[in-house]
């Protein structure tokens, strides 16, 4: 993924508008608390930098989607990656307060950088959907796709067998 600012880098006060569409990272994985995930269509990378003070200000809007495992039914389903955030690029280091990103020459390259974003963005328990039934704890079926009657049993012979050791304790 590369961001071209040859059009700014020499002229203070430019702006350049961008939209990159990578697909060479479409079935990458990005590692994940233990687990690779999938990126499952193009990274979409859109925004404007600007030239101002001799940095390159980029204003970025990352798009992409993760396979992921819902947390409750167990079920894949695409996790909607979108970002927004700023990167600073500088041809020499400064010593200020803003995270900046020192470059060597106008094409840049952001796929790293890109990349964390997305990986930054990932949820530590997803859901399918955020009213998502998951898994009946009895009979074990998706209560999205299917209505189980376990429900009330389940607690029913959950007591029993707790009345049932408590009975066997008194006896
Ligand atoms: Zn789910
Ligand atoms: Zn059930």
């Amino acid at each position: 993924m590369e961001l071209n600012i040859a059009g700014i880098s020499k002229n203070e006060g430019f702006v350049e508008r961008f939209e990159i569409t990578d697909v060479s990272n479409q079935h990458a994985t990005i590692r994940f608390c233990g687990e690779d995930l999938e990126i499952l269509s193009p990274i979409k990378v859109t925004g404007s930098a600007v030239n101002y003070e001799g940095k390159i200000k980029a204003e970025v809007h990352i798009t992409t989607k993760v396979a992921r495992t819902c947390s409750r039914c167990l079920e894949r389903f695409e996790e909607d990656i979108r970002v927004d955030t700023v990167f600073i690029f500088v041809k020499e280091a400064r010593d200020d307060n803003e995270d900046f990103y020192v470059i060597k020459s106008d094409k840049i390259d952001i796929t790293e950088l890109v990349l964390g974003e997305i990986a930054g963005e990932i949820v530590m328990k997803p859901l399918c959907k955020s009213d998502c039934k998951g898994l009946c704890p009895v009979c074990g079926k998706n209560r999205n796709a299917d209505d189980c009657q376990c429900e009330g049993h389940a607690v029913d012979s959950r007591l029993q067998a707790l009345s049932k050791l408590l009975d066997k304790d008194n006896g």
